[in-house]
């Protein structure tokens, strides 16, 4: 196994795989996504998934009975149960999009100059 198997970009020093801290100049060594960066992607998936859902049970039912004069209720016919489906969808998305980052960013090491 090699025991320097990465370079500090910052100070080009080798450390160990699993340091948390370059010896060298003593930032942080972050292997994958940050939790900053897996937050930010949870919000941005819950968003988009909730906006998907408003659009799939709210506005997608009120253009088809304008366009073609059927009667797909709003929320298609769920009543309550329709916010709940945008829920759902909106944690699914969000889910599948932190995870998504994650394996995106998995192989990745990196080094931020604070502390
Ligand atoms: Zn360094």
């Amino acid at each position: 196994m090699d025991a320097h198997n990465s370079i500090c970009p910052l100070c080009h020093r080798p450390f160990n795989h699993g340091a948390t801290r370059c010896q060298g100049c003593l930032n942080r060594i972050v292997y994958g996504a940050t939790p900053q960066e897996l937050a930010e992607a949870w919000r941005s998936g819950m968003t988009v998934g909730a906006l998907g859902g408003i659009f799939v049970t709210g506005l997608i039912p009120q253009l088809l009975n304008d366009l073609f004069g059927w009667a797909i209720p709003i929320g298609l016919g769920l009543g309550f149960g329709s916010l709940i489906l945008v829920l759902v969808i909106g944690v699914m998305s969000g889910y599948y999009a932190r995870w998504a980052k994650a394996e995106a960013m998995r192989d990745r090491i990196r080094v931020f100059d604070q502390p």
